[in-house]
């Protein structure tokens, strides 16, 4: 990739939240970005295998997760069993809150604007994601109730907040660049906030000695 050395855990506060690393605030922003409620942490799941789990994000129109994991932290069997676990299970005809169950997305490190551009910044450019389990997931816009979404290509193909169908949109792999990832933490509006290293220089350093 490029010489940037890859994310390391910073936590950073957006919107009121600290989140315990910079691509999880920078995620945040690209969900508030497109219009799309998220809660952070809301839940603390006990697996099936007794594991105790916290995902990263509960997207509650949606009913999507997210779990945040950058180039370092490949692996992501709580999450896998997560997705098992909270899919459609329906014998017959999906009768879920959702359509097809609830959705389990790995949030990834941004893509580039360009394969191999050079510069750019891991934070920067489009937004990149897998399933951590099943079929792939793709962001398609709901052309009735505006929302941005994953689905998988598994019918009914309806949007997972409104049910309208979704049919006759496009819908798109995270490579085809098409959902633009907002940086929460750098340029005009950041929400980063730098330590507080107390007042510069005073006028009155010094006066009495
Ligand atoms: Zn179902
Ligand atoms: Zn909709």
């Amino acid at each position: 990739m490029t010489d940037e050395p890859t994310i390391h855990a910073v936590p950073t506060q957006y919107a009121g939240t600290l989140f315990r690393s910079r691509l999880e605030a920078d995620w945040a922003h690209t969900l508030s970005t497109n219009g799309t409620t998220w809660q952070y942490e809301p839940e603390t799941i006990t697996l099936p295998s007794g594991t105790v789990y916290i995902p990263d994000f509960w997207l509650p129109e949606l009913g999507t997760w997210i779990e945040v994991k950058g180039p370092g932290i490949p692996r992501a069997e709580k999450t896998a069993e997560l997705a098992q676990t909270r899919a459609c299970h329906c014998a017959r005809e999906c009768t879920c809150r959702w359509p097809g169950g609830e959705l389990v997305i790995l949030g990834r490190t941004s893509l580039g604007p360009l394969p191999g551009a050079r510069g750019h910044r891991p934070t920067c450019g489009y937004a990149n994601w897998e399933t951590p389990y099943g079929p792939s997931a793709y962001s398609v816009t709901c052309p009735a109730c505006r929302r941005v979404q994953w689905i998988t290509l598994r019918r009914p193909w309806r949007c997972r907040a409104c049910r309208n169908g979704l049919e006759k949109q496009p819908v798109y792999r995270a490579v085809d660049r098409q959902l633009r990832f907002a940086e929460a933490t750098s340029g005009l509006g950041s929400a980063f906030t730098m330590p507080d290293l107390g007042s510069p220089f005073t006028d009155d350093t010094g006066a009495t000695q």
